[in-house]
């Protein structure tokens, strides 16, 4: 085996600025607009559902409290239900138990990874029969690739239930030639710190529902009443975001088309070098669909590599690499004990597979070349059975 000497820490996905970004900060320090509100939130909003191609968006703090606005805006209520992606970051799940309803998981199927639409009808039939249809579908895209939105979409249709698309990792992806999302009734973004664009913190709730975002806006300044002081009528929250990290955001959506072709390139890289090794399956990108790729995902079988995806992130982490487990699926959570879940069929259980194989490269947009090969040479040398 050969030993790589220890080298700089190459992580899963870092904050890659412009450059620009201080322009619009600039901006709201000669205004002194250091506030949630002001021009850089009102452009950025623009600007965001200009780029999807949505009527409208709404900045918040985070892309948690996006999804928990579309609830709000859906009308969850305690008791109620919610479908949800199992295969997914707990966020998206967390804001139906904000609102004291509960949480239904579907399973995924191989092609996306994504909400298997054989799940999800089962689930709605389910549903039905008991007289108890979920108030939402949140479906999610995960590491940037959509979810099958005609299959699920269609099915949502047919029992009338609004879904709220977690587009938190797919910002510039498409289905076909349609920004993700845009596929819902409500579409949300993230703009944490390892996405694929940042404002340090932040999220954007897209939509066409010009009324439901302007009811967000209402709700996200602590629903203040039109009079003349300070009256409430309704629960609101403290959901803004700054104009400072708005500012970032702007700059940020500059490049987000650049952004997304180096991280293309990072995924085409591993897959140049990787893709013809036995055991090793890369997350496939659905035909007629346009992955983002925010993070290089894969599969590895155990039983030809000779290796556990655990025993791999160890072994990575000893060359200061950092690679993860794909997401521990929800109904597999402490945290959502007894929930229900539907599997994709009755054999397959795709997204425990997929936790149980599944594996995050690093893909940040900064990684280069020499890097990735430090990532590639390292998963070679820590496969036991000899590659090529
Ligand atoms: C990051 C993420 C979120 C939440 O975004 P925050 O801005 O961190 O609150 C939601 N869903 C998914 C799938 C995510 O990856």
């Amino acid at each position: 085996m050969i030993k790589t000497i220890q080298k700089n820490r190459i992580a899963l996905s870092v904050p890659h600025m412009s450059g620009n970004e201080m322009k619009y900060i600039q901006e709201a320090f000669n205004s002194n607009w250091i506030a949630p509100l002001g021009s850089n939130v009102d452009a950025f909003e623009k600007e965001m559902a200009g780029f999807v191609g949505a009527n409208g968006a709404v900045a918040v703090n985070s892309g948690t409290a996006a999804i928990h606005l579309a609830l709000i805006l859906l009308n969850v209520k305690k008791g109620d239900t919610v479908f949800c992606s199992s295969l997914t970051f707990v966020a998206s799940a967390n804001p139906i138990l904000y609102e004291g309803a509960e949480p239904v998981f579907i399973d995924s199927e191989p092609e996306t990874w994504n909400m298997s639409p054989n799940a999800l009808e089962r689930a709605f039939q389910e549903a039905c029969e008991n007289n108890q249809l979920p108030k939402a579908v949140i479906i999610v895209n995960l590491f940037g690739q959509s979810a099958k939105m005609d299959e699920l979409a269609l099915i949502c249709k047919r029992y009338g239930v609004p879904i709220i698309e977690d587009s938190a990792e797919s910002l510039g992806s498409a289905y076909k030639g349609k920004a993700s999302g845009t596929f819902g009734e409500f579409g949300i973004f993230s703009f944490n710190g390892n996405k694929i664009i940042t404002t340090s913190g932040g999220g954007m709730l897209v939509s066409d529902n010009v009324e439901a975002l302007e009811k967000a806006r209402f709700l996200i300044t602590q629903a203040k009443d039109k009079a003349p002081y300070y009256q409430h009528s309704e629960k609101g929250y403290n959901y803004r975001l700054s104009n400072i990290s708005a500012g970032i955001g702007r700059a940020q959506l500059e490049v987000l088309n650049s952004r997304i072709a180096a991280r293309r390139n990072v995924y085409q890289l591993y897959e140049q070098e990787l893709g013809n090794v036995p055991g090793i399956t890369f997350m496939p990108e659905l035909e007629n669909t346009f992955s983002n790729r925010w993070l290089t995902a894969l599969m590895i079988d155990e039983r030809v590599r000779g290796v556990t995806v655990r025993e791999l992130i160890t072994a990575l982490e000893e060359e200061n690499i950092e690679a993860r487990h794909v997401w521990k699926p929800m109904h597999m959570q402490p945290l959502f004990d007894g929930c229900k879940y539907y599997k994709h069929n009755e054999n397959d259980n795709i997204s425990e597979q997929l936790f149980r194989s599944g594996l995050c490269l690093p893909s940040s947009s900064s990684l280069t070349v020499e890097e990735q090969m430090r990532v590639i040479v390292s998963i070679w040398n820590n496969s036991k059975i000899l590659l090529r």
